[in-house]
């Protein structure tokens, strides 16, 4: 580090901070970009290491020119060649350019691609961050590869975290994924270049999803007619129908513009046209890999179970040090037994999975130490022992509740890291001697970080874990959950519970998130465990009526919970008759809320052993719950369907 001299800040992503800087011996201007090791597990690491490895054989005009990169003690460090400006700066100043205008950086653009696509390179974070511009004017793209190391989950939440505003329809629905999801957001960039915004806008990520999936692109009338073509072709919807390289690089609109387009060594480049037995095979090499995908979080607890086995012999005898704090007391003893990290079984793309990589890594590679796992508990125990004395600094810096949330995400993280961290966040809401004015810097710390999305996100892991997957959900999944799961559940919506009734951008953030996760089938699930967790479905209904109160414009959110396709839905008789007061009260003013908000969810799930025992709940000893069981009744007498209930409650009384 010391051969350079930093000049300035001049840009912040996801991954780390970008510096302009000057080499000391040749006073070469160059960009430094630093990415801290902190938080991150050796998986990623060595994934991140790897990148740079690719990145620094990539030579190409419009593509940054890789100098070299080197580690300290705490970052990774990565040196490239240094340029102005990025086409975000270019375009929030200029709003929009002409096509003239725009025909070159066009060009560049697709002949990086081209390269990087013949070398069997996929960018998948395109944008206009990403692309740089030289004083000359010449394009060049950025930040590529880094993105590859990414499991495809962690890809899609560090999208939540910004925008997915280029992101392809497949990305979105996690679907197997190629080289045709770069093409869509090379189609996005070019759009916003030429009419001043991305294709799909909208304030709300929730929307946004919708947008992209399903709605058509408005192609404004001063589009030429050769580029609007262009454009159509890139932004299909099927990555199928997509305009494909050799269509792509004889285009009219650019005019045999494209230039140095290099020829690649690689003997199956993305970039050709697959021959028909090609496209065959990879289809079925598509469908394979969704099958294997299925299977694969089908037969995971018994993959649970082998890896326990292993970790144990491994943990023997390694106890930690217990801290004396009377309230923590019962988690630290439970430390003794650190439970091993399970991963979740990754959805190979197809082109990764054609590339000549490596096979996959095998589980115990994606996974933490256990070391590191105990590193990890002891830390938070602390920082939770800071909070519990009424130090709250750290809680209310952006980068470490950024770290700790990271590791939320992290496919390696054991349940009980998971826990730990929802403690740890919960903890300033119920700590002492924490002033109102600190609670409000950390709530906005909390929002700007997107807390909810990230335990969201570990809430889908640990039921992937439970052996759940978003398409193949059933009850009887709850025997596959361990106890440290089951209890890594209970604190994540504890907390987010508590947040979202807390402020509304938390809530907003969590409808979010659910739909962009598919997460409504694991909220179903879950919501059956009240007999094993009541805990679990007590806060889950406390969520949803809050969403119905606060935001029915997502009534179909809360449909899609209770009764997603493919799924009988909740049967609400059963989860009252469970005897839960607490439950049974809150059960009843969520159906309020849905008699009117959700009717046909209703109708469907309303059945007269159902009605008869609310009605029953209308004589209980708790007056809340009677007020609420006699609201309940009161409004779906008025519903249409309630006739047929009525003739039938008729017929028994004669
Ligand atoms: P991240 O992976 O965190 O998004 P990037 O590599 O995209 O990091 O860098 C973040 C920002 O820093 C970019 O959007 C760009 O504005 C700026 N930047 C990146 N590389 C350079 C460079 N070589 N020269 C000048 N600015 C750069
Ligand atoms: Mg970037």
């Amino acid at each position: 580090m010391e051969n350079y001299k930093i000049l300035c800040l001049v840009g912040e992503g996801s991954f780390g901070r970008v510096f302009k800087v000057k080499k000391r011996d040749t006073k070469e201007i160059v960009a430094l970009k630093i990415i801290r090791k902190c938080g991150r597990t050796q998986k990623e690491l060595t994934s991140l290491r790897s990148e740079c490895e690719i990145q620094q054989h990539l030579h190409h005009r419009n593509i940054i020119q890789m100098i070299n990169s080197f580690e300290t003690e705490t970052e990774i460090v990565v040196v490239t060649e240094f340029c102005k400006r990025d086409l975000h700066y270019i375009l929030s100043k200029q709003t929009y350019l002409s096509e003239e205008v725009a025909l070159p950086i066009i060009c560049d653009l697709i002949s990086a691609l081209y390269y990087l696509h013949s070398n069997r390179v996929l960018h998948r974070d395109l944008k206009p961050q990403n692309v740089l511009i030289t004083e000359e004017g010449v394009a060049k793209l950025c930040d590529f590869g880094f993105a590859r190391s990414m499991s495809r989950g962690t890809h899609v939440l560090t999208s939540i975290k910004g925008t997915p505003l280029y992101m392809a329809p497949e990305l979105i629905e996690e679907s197997p994924y190629d080289h045709n999801a770069d093409l869509w957001s090379l189609g996005c960039i070019i759009y916003e270049m030429l009419v001043g915004a991305p294709p799909f806008t909208t304030n709300s990520i929730l929307q946004l999803v919708r947008m992209i999936r399903y709605e058509p692109v408005h192609w404004p009338l001063y589009l030429s007619p050769q580029c609007r073509d262009l454009l159509q072709g890139l932004l299909h919807k099927d990555p199928s129908h997509r305009l494909s390289w050799p269509r792509l690089l004889k285009h009219p609109f650019l005019q045999g513009k494209v230039s140095d387009l290099s020829a690649s060594g690689v003997s199956l480049p993305l970039t050709k046209e697959l021959s028909a037995s090609q496209a065959l095979a990879k289809e079925s090499q598509k469908q394979d890999l969704v099958h294997k995908a299925e299977v694969a979080n089908q037969g995971l607890p018994q993959k649970i179970q082998h890896i326990l086995d292993k970790e144990k012999k491994l943990l023997r005898g390694d106890g930690l040090t217990a801290i004396d704090l009377e309230t923590l007391e019962q988690k630290l003893s439970r430390l003794q037994t650190v439970e091993p990290q399970v991963t979740e079984p990754e959805v190979t793309t197809v082109s990764e999975a054609t590339q000549d990589d490596p096979p996959s890594e095998t589980d115990s590679e994606r996974m933490a130490t256990p070391l590191e796992a105990e590193e990890w508990l002891v830390f938070l125990q602390q920082s939770m022992m800071e909070v519990m004395q009424g130090d709250v600094e750290s809680m209310s810096e952006k980068s470490f509740i950024t770290m700790v949330t990271n590791a939320l995400t992290n496919h390696g993280a054991a349940p009980k890291i998971t826990e730990y961290i929802a403690c740890l966040l919960a903890l300033p809401y119920v700590a002492p001697g924490v002033t109102k004015s600190e609670l409000r810097t950390i709530t906005k710390v909390y929002i700007e970080v997107k807390v909810v999305s990230s335990l969201m996100f570990a809430l889908k892991l640990l039921t992937n874990r439970a052996g759940c997957s978003a398409s193949h959900d059933s009850v009887s999944e709850h025997s596959k959950v361990t106890v440290d799961q089951l209890l890594a559940l209970e604190r994540v919506l504890v907390l987010v519970n508590q947040l979202v009734h807390s402020d509304q951008v938390f809530l907003s953030q969590f409808c979010d998130v659910v739909a962009l996760l598919h997460l409504a089938p694991r909220l179903h699930l879950l919501l059956n465990f009240h007999k094993s967790k009541p805990r679990l479905a007590l806060d889950l209904v406390s969520i949803l009526t809050h969403i119905l109160r606060q935001m029915p414009e997502n009534a179909n959110l809360v449909d899609n919970c209770v009764q997603p396709e493919l799924s009988t839905g909740i049967d609400w008789h059963l989860v009252l008759k469970f005897g839960n007061k607490t439950l049974q009260t809150r059960t009843c003013l969520l159906l309020q809320l849905m008699a009117r908000y959700c009717t046909q969810t209703v109708q469907s799930a309303w059945h007269i052993k159902l009605h008869r025992y609310i009605d029953a709940l209308r004589f209980d000893s708790s007056q809340d719950l009677r007020c609420a069981a006699e609201d309940v009744i009161e409004l779906v007498q008025d519903l249409p369907f309630f006739d047929q209930i009525s003739s039938q409650l008729d017929d028994e009384l004669l």
